[in-house]
């Protein structure tokens, strides 16, 4: 259908490598897109470029360290050297450091904003002026449950978080007249390497999330991918500087 059809477009997926965002990019590429896999790890990312291409899917690995602003800009520019254009960027690499408030460093702190918050501004900010030039595009931000819920181990997760939407927010009134759709996802609760590291570390996490999520199930990767083809398609083009829970009503349950 037109109305999600991603053929000929480009996706740049941070973090896309595993997880949610090896998630997303699966539903991108198979409605189409070339995507750029984004990320430190270049085996598994290599990994799942080889994935992506099982799919049919044009895709390749540009190394990035999000919380480094001149990584940010070298990957949008050599994205559009290498594919000759930019139209979705999913900004989805994040990170966490579980510890009491008063036992956090600074230095830490500083580590997930500056991953989790400002590498998307970065990101995005590069981005635009090819966008603009283009005509358009989409830019998927990926939240959390803590951008609505607080957590007593992980307040610099959620200010993180609560800042992306609010970024979101913005970046969707600024560049909505440049046709350039701003959105957010809000993951629920979601088994991956975060989580399984979370489940670790944080008692009765387990049990807890399936007794508080109406679904009855921790969420899979997949079950980001149709959020990622909406969001990313003609579908949602009057869409714009939303917060979209994908959490099985998570946010909802009183
Ligand atoms: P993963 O740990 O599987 O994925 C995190 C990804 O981010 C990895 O691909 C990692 O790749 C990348 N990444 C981390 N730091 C950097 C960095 N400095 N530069 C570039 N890439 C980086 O976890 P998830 O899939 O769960 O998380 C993906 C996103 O979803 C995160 O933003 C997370 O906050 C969010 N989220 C997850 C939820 C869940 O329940 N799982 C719920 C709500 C939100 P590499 O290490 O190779 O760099």
């Amino acid at each position: 259908m037109k109305l999600f059809d991603l053929s000929g477009k480009v996706a740049i997926v941070t973090g896309g490598n595993g997880g949610i965002g090896l998630g997303m990019a699966e539903g991108l590429a198979a409605a189409g897109a070339a995507i750029v896999v984004a990320a430190r790890n270049r085996e598994k990312s290599e990994a799942a470029v080889a994935q992506l291409a099982a799919l049919g899917a044009s895709s390749t690995f540009i190394a990035l360290d999000v919380a480094d602003p001149a990584s940010c800009r070298a990957l949008v520019r050599e994205t559009v050297e290498r594919f000759g254009r930019l139209d979705i960027l999913v900004n989805n690499a994040g990170m966490s450091v579980r510890k009491p408030p008063q036992d956090l460093a600074v230095e830490e702190w500083h580590q997930v904003l500056d991953t989790n918050l400002t590498g998307a501004l970065v990101c995005c900010q590069a981005a635009y002026p090819e966008m603009k030039r283009q005509g358009g595009g989409k830019i998927i931000n990926i939240g959390s449950m803590f951008a609505l819920f607080g957590a007593a181990y992980a307040v610099a997760y959620s200010a993180s978080k609560g800042g992306l939407v609010q970024l979101t927010k913005s970046l969707a009134t600024a560049w909505a007249a440049d046709n350039i759709q701003v959105n957010a996802v809000l993951p629920g609760w979601i088994d991956t390497e975060l989580t399984r590291d979370a489940r670790q570390q944080v008692a009765g996490l387990h049990e807890r999330v399936l007794r508080r999520t109406p679904a009855g199930r921790w969420g899979v990767p997949d079950d980001l991918a149709g959020v990622a083809v909406f969001l990313a398609a003609a579908a949602s083009d009057f869409v714009t500087g939303a917060a979209i829970p994908v959490d099985g009503g998570f946010a909802v349950e009183f």
